[in-house]
């Protein structure tokens, strides 16, 4: 019965894919309207994940001085050379010193210091004994003063570990453009600095769109459901480094929309899911339409095909770039992930890049019905080192739990008709396949 119409609108369809923007196309004009923002100040704990926007240079040697990488006995090497464990060489302890403190005795030959790890090396000393090549668990009563036994040779410098080791004075610790990862935060702090400069985070409005939608808490009236988009869109913005702004739901009526819209003018970005595509309300692209440019766009790909990308007026010769994501929500966070995170990504001043990929064996193959790119919601584990992946099962769009399943999406390209069974395919990692629970 359907048979007929089926045919022609298939048919229509396929001479449309020539006007299809291919991902990477997409992706291209949707990174040409994002800009790095502003650098700002601020304590080097809140900057995790944030790109320097500034040349760090440490102000003095770091480590400041000559000091001791164990704890044992600072000597000069000359006085124990020959020493063996059937042949001790007797030295004079004459102080101590532990990391913080300054030595108050010099070394000289035939005497030694009892130096902690990271205790300023004595005067005079050039080599640190280990307790490990001494005597000392032997003698009755170890301490600061006395005699010492030492059962090995050392080099010259050997346990010493120089001033300006790790940075020199007026050397550059950290480039412009480094992300604070732990290391970078703990670098900063080691040179003294509280805070730092870094490109600071985007604000991105998150608005979804619809008369059915109910926020999550409130009772649900028949016929509607609950609006599931905005707070895994929100929180794929947090995951990605920015800062989302909820704007709630826009009903699908001018008033509404208008209101919301305003709310969001200050963001950095404007996120809105469904109310774009084919068969909705004109009203709300009319009036994307009128407050802006709004243009909508057919990717080639599976889930998410349907992309509206356009920018807001802001006034003041200021506009918001708004990324229209579709309804469904799990091609709301393909969509996404193809293009809302590298948006973020680029502004946050990050080397714009997808997540990390993997090749992995399928399990099952991947069907491609119309020359879209399929990304599969995917559970990829690994045996003896290599990848394997299967599917978590239905994927239709608006299977939400079927994302939850998943820990990345494997990729059947658009010009194959499948991916068969056994095949390798390259999978786009949403998480790593340790961290499925
Ligand atoms: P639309 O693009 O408005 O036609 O929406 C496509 C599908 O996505 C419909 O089934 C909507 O009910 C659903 N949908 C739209 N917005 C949301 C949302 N915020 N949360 C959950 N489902 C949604
Ligand atoms: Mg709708």
């Amino acid at each position: 019965m359907r048979g007929g119409p089926l045919v022609d609108r298939e048919h229509i369809e396929s001479h449309h894919h020539e006007q299809m923007l291919s991902v990477e196309e997409a992706r291209e004009r949707v990174l040409s309207f994002f800009r790095v923002l502003p650098a700002e100040r601020k304590p080097i704990m809140a900057a995790l994940g944030q790109v320097l926007a500034e040349d760090v240079v440490s102000g003095f040697d770091i480590p400041p001085m000559d000091n001791s990488a164990m704890d044992g006995y600072a000597v000069q090497a000359a006085s124990v050379s020959g020493a063996a464990p059937g042949s001790p060489r007797a030295l004079r302890v004459v102080g101590a010193v532990a990391a913080g403190q300054i030595p108050d005795r010099a070394v000289s030959e035939g005497v030694a210091v009892r130096i902690m790890t990271g205790a300023p090396v004595p005067q005079g000393a050039d080599a640190v004994v280990p307790f490990e090549d001494t005597d000392e668990a032997r003698r009755p009563a170890s301490g600061s003063i006395g005699e010492i036994g030492v059962l090995a040779a050392v080099p010259p410098g050997a346990n010493v570990r120089p001033a300006g080791q790790d940075a020199a004075k007026g050397e550059v610790v950290l480039r412009k453009g480094a992300v604070l990862r732990p290391a970078e935060v703990g670098v900063l702090a080691s040179v003294g600095r509280s805070d730092a400069v870094v490109v600071r985070r985007p604000r991105v409005a998150v608005l979804a769109t619809g008369d059915e939608l109910t926020e999550p808490g409130d009772g649900l009236a028949p016929g509607k459901i609950y609006d599931s988009n905005s707070y895994g869109l929100a929180a794929a913005v947090t995951q990605a480094g920015g800062l989302p702004l909820m704007l709630g739901i826009a009903r699908d009526d001018l008033h509404s929309l208008n209101a919301k819209i305003e709310e969001g003018l200050n963001a950095d970005a404007l996120i809105t899911s469904a109310g774009v595509s084919k068969g909705d309300y004109d009203i709300v692209k009319d009036i994307l339409m009128k407050r802006g440019a709004l243009e909508l766009w057919s990717v080639r790909m599976r889930p998410a095909k349907p992309l509206a990308f356009g920018r807001l007026d802001a006034g003041g010769g200021r506009s918001v770039p708004h990324l229209g994501l579709p309804g469904n929500p799990v091609s709301a966070l393909v969509g996404f992930e193809q293009f809302g995170r590298p948006a973020i990504r680029k502004m946050m001043g990050r080397p714009v890049s997808l997540r990390p990929s993997v090749q992995a064996v399928l399990d099952e193959p991947i069907y491609n019905t119309d020359s879209r790119r399929v990304y599969a919601r995917a559970v990829v584990t690994e045996a003896d080192g290599a990848y394997r992946a299967r599917l978590t099962g239905h994927q239709s769009s608006n299977l939400l739990t079927s994302m939850v399943r998943a820990n990345g999406l494997a990729i059947c390209p658009e010009d194959l008709p499948l991916k068969d069974a056994g095949e390798t395919v390259s999978v786009q990692m949403l998480d790593w396949p340790e961290e499925v629970f």
